[in-house]
């Protein structure tokens, strides 16, 4: 049987941009709209604010002039469901706006786990072909441009679009304002450094979004 290439959007690991830029990238501050003055998410389980991961630069959505921006925030504690879209462990913010300014945490007392990560990079998107195997093309991929570039495969990061490659079973969460099956943006692994990396179980975070209206991730592994 003749097996199918196809072509996958690589998040692979570059110099972290700065931080004012509007930029997809791991760790930093978050930016935010200009005039916004949200609340830092904090953990609906422990209640402790949540650690920053990242953010995802979307396009405008159609007919729409702003800039979407995906931030993720996820609780440090071992004991707090992290891993569920639902818990809120984690969060996925959509943010719309065209002048951003960066979100400085709240300070928090010693004995709590920093808010920002201590390692960050941006991300390249590279359009890659790959051969799927016995499962989509997502794996082979990421191990041959690894293997093309002589490089460890955690140097990329996750993809952009396309198709998650799901670690158990698909996992689509629905839009808590319109009730649609919400819109695959990325898959996102822990991150280039084994040391700083990001805890999903040694998994992958799957981020979903819904035009402006929500932003949901959860991980497997
Ligand atoms: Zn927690
Ligand atoms: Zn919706």
């Amino acid at each position: 049987m003749e097996k199918k290439k196809s072509t996958v959007h690589l998040m692979v690991a570059k110099e972290a941009p700065q931080e004012t830029a509007l930029a997809s990238r791991f760790g930093g501050r978050p930016l935010i709209p200009r005039a916004a003055t949200p609340v830092w998410p904090c953990c609906r389980e422990c209640k402790e604010p949540m650690q920053f991961l990242g953010q995802l630069v979307l396009a405008p959505e159609k007919g729409e002039r702003l800039d979407r921006l995906v931030l993720l925030f996820m609780c440090s504690a071992d004991t707090c469901e992290t891993w569920d879209a639902e818990q809120g462990a984690n969060k996925a913010m959509v943010v719309v706006g065209n002048s951003w300014k960066i979100w400085e945490p709240p300070q928090v007392g010693g004995s709590g786990t920093p808010l920002l990560r201590s390692d960050a990079y941006g991300v390249e998107v590279v359009d890659w072909e790959a051969q799927a195997g016995d499962g989509d093309a997502y794996d082979p991929a990421r191990q041959s441009w690894a293997d093309a570039h002589k490089v460890a495969r955690r140097k990329v990061v996750g993809q952009m679009f396309g198709q998650p490659s799901w670690l158990q079973s698909a996992d689509h969460p629905e839009c808590p304002t319109c009730g649609k099956e919400m819109a695959f943006i990325a898959q996102v692994e822990e991150g280039p450094r084994y040391e700083t990396s990001m805890n999903f179980g040694g998994g992958s975070a799957y981020v979903f979004c819904c035009g402006s209206h929500a932003a949901k991730f959860l991980w497997q592994q």
